[in-house]
């Protein structure tokens, strides 16, 4: 990302409220969360493939932190019950299927923890995106979502709605849909609660 457009992008999400950081490694931004976050600070974690590469979880619980991550639970019923846990934490750290330059933040979730965090959950929340989620609007981030986050996220979680196959989203109503709750964050009306790290490379999908 040029030094031009990532002030624009900078400047847009300030305008809602929204603080931007920009980081050359995933592991500056890795080293950013663990100064930020206090050592004795309750932390949920939503599913994002950019956080496991960062393997967060286990630094959080090594150094002392409590950490509510569905992939630590069990069985369904642990899962289930980590993620309702992940929504009343003192800070939320996930990733995001788009933003775009304007200033939004766009996800699609198959049961809806995550979307519900992010919008009112914790009063901290950190977002972790490779510049591989940055698209040009609002419209771009929502076909971005639908035709490639979608289809990708179902194949990982081993479920096979029509995108699986055909790459593209057909606004299906099957039973295996894993985009029940598409959600646009415009901006925030308390200033810095959400802080989007954005890392130079490409990371998840
Ligand atoms: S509506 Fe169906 S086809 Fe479209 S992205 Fe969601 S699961 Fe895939």
């Amino acid at each position: 990302m040029d030094k031009e457009k990532l002030e624009t992008l900078i400047k847009n999400f300030k305008l809602r409220n929204i603080e931007v950081s920009y980081f050359d490694t995933l592991k500056d931004a890795k080293a950013e969360i663990l100064r930020i976050i206090p050592a004795d600070c309750t932390i949920g974690i939503g599913h994002s493939s950019t956080l496991q590469e960062m393997n967060i979880s286990e630094v959080l619980l090594e150094r002392g932190n409590i950490v509510y991550d569905k992939e630590l639970g069990k069985n369904k019923e642990e899962c289930k019950s980590l993620k309702k846990k992940a929504l009343i934490t003192d800070w939320y750290i996930t990733g995001s299927n788009a933003i775009s330059m304007d200033g939004r933040i766009v996800n699609v979730d198959h049961s809806g923890n995550r979307v519900a965090a992010i919008s009112f959950g914790p009063d901290n929340v950190i977002i972790v995106v490779g510049i591989n989620k940055v698209v040009d609007s609002l419209d771009e981030a929502i076909k971005r979502v639908k035709n490639i986050a979608s289809p990708l996220n179902a194949k990982r979680a081993g479920y096979n709605p029509p995108c699986v196959t055909l790459n593209r989203c057909v606004d299906c109503v099957s039973k295996e849909r894993v985009c029940n709750s598409l959600s646009i964050i415009e901006g925030q009306s308390n200033p810095n609660r959400i802080k989007l790290f954005v890392v130079k490379d490409n990371y998840g999908f």
